[in-house]
């Protein structure tokens, strides 16, 4: 996961370009589900302007970073049934996490240092886009749902995010914009697998412990997968930019575009570049057991280095 950076009002000029009547909708919505205190399921309206953070993200999951199908010109499938425009505050309801289910199998041992955020939602926020993302199905709907976990108290009522995130100390990290936690400084790459930073003590230990339990993203075949395959490709860019000095400029290119903001895997594959210029041998050996990941999928290649 990596900050796609962009800042409130730059997001809502983009949505009054995409769609010059959303605002005007949305806010006739948001008046509705005030009055009710509820957002009903019919009033959703956050999915027509989908494609607007499907740009801005690269068409990638913003949790979880894969790639998401981008509707192609010939009319084929959009793929829209594998993404979801998802309400970082959910809106009518938070339960817990995690459930005893998730607590057994990632043997979690630090629950006890857990709330949720405010038990009826943020009904308030339900039609604010500053409170919006695109995520892929496995991280909107299996993973997150109505779960929303922090260290802090819960401030139903706070309106802006940063006053909210103050107050609540989100365990999840919203990835869109210029607020809230760089997801980053909570995240250690290891190769293709991914730990809190070593250096993280305390609250924010807990909080990073917690969004990669609460995502899975240490565990998840595909993910595994998806990094494994572009720590090969990015190795061998890295390696021939070494060897060959007539490649440099070529390959300083497609290095820049694997780690942009916009693409896929970003953040381990930025990892993956500061673990090469700081431990080449150890970078190379993470790109042998990649390989071997890629062919056999067996998840003992990919735990910790001696
Ligand atoms: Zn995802």
């Amino acid at each position: 996961m990596i900050r796609i950076p962009i800042t409130e009002p730059e997001l809502r000029a983009r949505i009054r370009a995409a769609d010059p009547t959303w605002e005007r909708r949305a806010k006739e919505r948001a008046a509705k589900a005030a009055d009710k205190r509820r957002v009903d399921d019919g009033d959703g309206i956050w999915s027509d302007i989908k494609h607007v953070f499907m740009e801005l993200q690269g068409w990638k999951c913003m949790y979880c970073e894969k790639p998401m199908p981008r509707p192609d010109e010939h009319g084929g499938s959009s793929g829209k049934v594998e993404y979801d425009v998802e309400h970082f505050r959910p809106k009518n309801r938070v339960q817990p996490w995690p459930t005893e289910r998730v607590k057994e199998s990632r043997r979690i041992d630090y629950a006890a240092r857990l709330r949720h955020g405010a038990a009826n939602g943020y009904v308030h926020l339900a039609f604010d886009p500053w409170n919006y993302g695109v995520s892929c199905k496995v991280c909107n709907s299996e993973l997150k749902g109505d779960r929303f976990p922090i260290l802090g108290k819960p401030a139903a009522r706070s309106r802006r995010r940063r006053a909210l995130d103050a107050k609540e100390m989100p365990c999840l990290v919203l990835p869109i914009g210029d607020e809230g936690e760089d997801p980053q400084a909570w995240l250690e790459w290891h190769g293709p697998t991914v730990r809190p930073r070593a250096e993280l003590e305390g609250d924010d230990r807990v909080r990073a412990l917690t969004l990669i339990d609460f995502l899975e993203l240490d565990t998840r075949q595909d993910l595994l997968l998806g990094r494994c395959m572009a720590i090969v490709v990015l190795a061998d860019w890295l390696e021939a930019a070494l060897d060959d000095p007539a490649a440099v400029d070529e390959a300083d290119r497609f290095i820049a575009a694997m780690v942009a903001d916009q693409a896929v895997f970003a953040g381990c594959l930025r990892g993956f570049c500061e673990l090469y210029r700081r431990d080449r041998d150890q970078a190379l050996h993470w790109r042998q057991q990649a390989r071997k990941y890629a062919a056999s999928k067996e998840p003992a290649l990919l735990k910790e280095l001696p």
